[in-house]
């Protein structure tokens, strides 16, 4: 099954699909991770999406659609199956995943602003496995230390509040009209979520009831 995650900021994508990758052996292609390594490692490419990422803005879809052409053309990627999480971000970029790949799936996750904003703000990402904790919902079991992998949690350039607000509005403007796009052509999978304190583990089980119900598992 290949799956597009799909959402607003904060709405769980990175979470929910690090959970749904260990449980149907599939592949989670992230491309805010992608270029949060990029950045990191203070390679070519992360310099030239560095300002982009910090102030909250999408990166350039020629540089976002070459890195992800890279990652999904390994043979991994094409026998298990994978879900897309923070790509397409806007129409150029699902045209293009069109052409390389065949999506069946759209898990939508419908979350409101006030949620995002809470979720946003307390959430720590692990230095060494980016794994996501929120230091209100989500606690890590010592202040400040990975439960996977013992690396160091910090809170993200873009996890600012001016920046949240930024990324916020480019959600609205440039990505949701995504959703428009894939209407009518591929299922969606529709989730919603009103309560910011749900167990990850628990949500996740919702999305895949419906899965299943669809057909797919
Ligand atoms: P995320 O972790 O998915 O929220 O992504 C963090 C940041 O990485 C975004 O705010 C963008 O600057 C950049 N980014 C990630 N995915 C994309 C994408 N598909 N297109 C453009 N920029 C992206």
């Amino acid at each position: 099954m290949n799956a597009i995650i799909f959402g607003p900021p904060g709405s769980g994508k990175g979470t929910y699909a690090s959970i749904l990758e260990k449980k149907l052996g599939i592949v989670k292609v992230s491309t805010g991770d992608i270029v949060r390594e990029e950045i990191e490692k203070n390679t070519e490419l992360g310099k030239r999406m560095k300002d982009y990422h910090d102030k909250g803005e999408l990166v350039p879809d020629d540089i976002v659609i070459e890195v992800l052409k890279k990652r999904i053309s390994e043979p991994d990627y094409a026998e298990r199956g994978f879900i897309l999480d923070g790509y397409p971000r806007t129409i150029p970029q699902a045209e293009a995943l069109s052409k390389i790949t065949k999506i069946d799936v759209i898990i939508n996750l419908n979350v409101p602003d006030w949620i995002i904003i809470e979720r946003l703000s307390n959430r720590r990402t692990c230095r060494e496995c980016e794994a996501i904790f929120n230091v209100k919902y989500v606690k890590p079991k010592i202040e400040g230390v990975c439960d996977k992998c013992g690396g160091e949690l910090f809170q993200r350039e873009d996890d600012k509040p001016e920046v949240i607000r930024e990324r916020i509005r480019v959600y609205q403007e440039q990505t949701r009209p995504v959703l428009e796009y894939y209407k009518g052509k591929i299922p969606f999978a529709e989730f919603v979520c009103d309560s910011p304190d749900i167990p990850p583990e628990v949500n996740v089980e919702i999305i895949l009831g419906k899965l299943k119900k669809m057909g797919f598992l």
